[in-house]
């Protein structure tokens, strides 16, 4: 048996893409919705209870904390632009110079390796999901 829980984080960020023949290649922005699902780490199937003392995989307020701190509070409003592109180097108060295109699925894969070593002892990231508009998603299972 796993648990698994799943907390949702939105943030607004900017961004550009640096190969992209499209309309993306101009600066613009989106309301994310990052969604990070953790598991214990081990299965059990024969546990009828989860931590004793907490009754809890992970603390909601810690999972919330984790991410707020690597992720939201270092994306959230800023501006994220690929290092080979035309606007790296204009001045922004909170610019992120990114060595990949900023996409949905680059940004999952770098968002796992923030987040990967700082969960707590039998907890194990299991997905981020993340979504650019309503109707368009990434999603990463570890
Ligand atoms: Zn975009």
């Amino acid at each position: 048996m796993k648990l698994r829980l799943t907390k949702q984080f939105d943030f607004q960020m900017a961004h550009t893409l640096s190969a992209y023949p499209g309309k993306c290649r101009n600066i613009h922005g989106h309301n994310y919705k990052l969604f990070v699902a953790v598991e214990n780490e081990e299965a059990c199937d024969t546990c009828t209870q989860i931590n004793y003392n907490s009754g809890m995989l992970m603390d909601f307020t810690a999972l919330k904390s984790l991410v707020e701190n690597e992720i939201i509070e270092v994306f959230d409003h800023a501006f994220v632009v690929p290092q080979d592109s035309p606007y790296a180097n204009i001045e922004n108060t909170k610019k992120i110079v990114l060595p990949f295109q900023p996409t949905c699925e680059n940004l999952l894969l770098y968002f796992a390796t923030l987040l990967n070593d700082k969960l707590p002892e039998g907890v194990r990231l299991y997905s981020l999901k993340i979504h650019e508009t309503e109707t368009s998603f990434a999603e990463l299972i570890l």
